[in-house]
C-alpha cells in the first residue's frame, strides 16, 4: 500500500487528482481503519493530518467556520458551538465514546456520507455549506446537495473537504437533536432527528421549521413537506400528530440488522412529535395544546 503525507492542500489535491481512484483520504481513521480490517484495503492512503489550516473553530461573520480536521471532541468541547449551534453540539455529545470522539473528525463524518452520520442532519437544518478543494480549484457546496448516496458525496474521489461554513440560526430559534440507537452508548443511530424551530416575533406561530432525518434514507434528508405543513402555524397536538405521520412518510428506510423499516418509520414519527413539542416549548414558553 502506498502512503502519502501531504503538508498542504494543493499537495493533497494534486495527489488525489493522480491517485484518487485507488487511494483513500485518511483523517482520524475511525472508519478507514475499520474498513481496511474488515472490508478492503485501498491501493494507498493520503494522510491529511499534517496539513496546516484544516483545523480550528472560529467565528466568521454571522456564523462559524469549522475546519475539516476538527475532532468531534473539539466540537463537543467548544463553548462557542454549544452556545451558537446547540443542535450540532448535541449530536457530537451523543457520538460514540470519548475515545472515538477524540480521534474522529467532523470532516471524516461528513465525507463518509453514511446516512446515519451523526453530524449530518444537524448540518442540514443549519443550512451549512462544505468548502471543497480540487486540483482545478475550490467549490462551496450546500449540504442540502452534498450527499448523493451511501458513501457518495460531492467530494468524489478527487476532492478534499477543507472546512464547513455554518450560519447562526435566526434569533430566538430553538433546536434539538434526538438519537435513537439499539444501545445507549457506543452505537450509531437507528434514527436521528434534528429540529430547528424559529417562532415569529409575537411567538404565536412557528415562522420557520427545519427537520433533518438521519439513518432513514440513502442520504440524510430534510422532511420538506412536513416543514411546509408547519410553517406559519401555532403548534397544536393535532398538528403534531399530522406532522409526525407526514415526516414518517417522507422517510424511505431499509430493513437491516439494527431495525426493520417499519420500526424506523414509527421512531421518526415519535421523535418528530417529541422534538417539535420540545422546541416549541423552548421557543415560546408554551406547552403544545
Ligand atoms: C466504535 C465506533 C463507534 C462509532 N460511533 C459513531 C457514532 O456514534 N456516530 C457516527 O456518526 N459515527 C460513528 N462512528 C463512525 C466514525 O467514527 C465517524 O464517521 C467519524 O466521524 C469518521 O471520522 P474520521 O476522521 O475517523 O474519518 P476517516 O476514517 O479518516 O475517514 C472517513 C471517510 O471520509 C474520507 N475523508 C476523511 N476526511 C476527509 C476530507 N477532509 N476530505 C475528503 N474526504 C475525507 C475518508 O477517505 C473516508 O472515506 C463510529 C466508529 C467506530 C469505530
Amino acid at each position: 500500500m502506498e502512503y502519502f503525507e501531504p503538508k498542504t492542500v494543493s499537495e493533497a489535491v494534486a495527489l488525489l487528482a493522480k491517485h484518487g481512484a485507488e487511494t483513500k483520504v485518511i483523517a482520524g481513521g475511525t472508519d478507514v481503519m475499520v474498513d481496511i480490517k474488515f472490508k478492503e484495503e485501498p491501493g494507498g492512503l493520503v494522510n491529511i493530518k499534517k496539513i496546516a489550516g484544516l483545523s480550528g473553530i472560529a467565528e466568521n461573520g454571522a456564523g462559524l467556520r469549522i475546519g475539516a480536521l476538527v475532532t468531534i471532541r473539539e466540537v463537543e468541547s467548544s463553548a462557542l458551538v454549544r452556545e451558537k449551534l446547540p443542535v450540532l453540539w448535541e449530536s457530537c455529545h451523543q457520538f460514540a465514546s470519548l475515545q472515538v470522539r477524540n480521534t474522529a473528525t467532523i470532516g471524516g463524518n461528513i465525507c463518509r456520507a453514511s446516512p446515519s452520520g451523526e453530524t449530518l442532519a444537524p448540518l442540514l437544518v443549519l443550512d451549512a455549506k462544505a468548502k471543497l478543494a480540487f486540483a482545478d480549484g475550490e467549490k462551496t457546496v450546500p449540504f442540502m446537495s452534498f450527499f448523493q448516496g451511501p458513501g457518495k458525496s460531492s467530494a468524489g474521489i478527487n476532492g478534499l473537504l477543507t472546512e464547513n461554513e455554518i450560519p447562526y440560526p435566526a434569533a430566538g430559534s430553538k433546536s434539538v437533536y434526538l438519537k435513537h440507537a439499539v444501545r445507549g452508548a457506543m452505537d450509531i443511530a437507528m434514527v436521528g432527528v434534528a429540529i430547528l424551530l424559529t417562532p415569529d416575533a409575537a411567538k404565536n406561530n412557528a415562522q420557520d421549521v427545519r427537520i433533518g432525518l438521519g439513518a432513514v434514507a440513502p442520504t440524510p434528508v430534510r422532511a420538506s413537506k412536513t416543514e411546509a405543513l408547519l410553517r406559519g402555524k401555532p403548534l397544536t397536538a393535532a398538528l403534531l400528530k399530522e406532522a409526525g405521520a407526514l415526516a414518517a412518510s417522507e422517510a424511505s428506510p431499509i430493513n437491516d440488522q439494527r431495525s426493520s423499516a417499519e420500526n424506523r418509520r414509527w421512531i421518526v414519527e415519535a421523535l418528530t412529535r417529541r422534538g417539535l413539542a420540545q422546541t416549541w416549548k423552548a421557543a415560546t414558553g408554551k406547552e403544545v395544546a
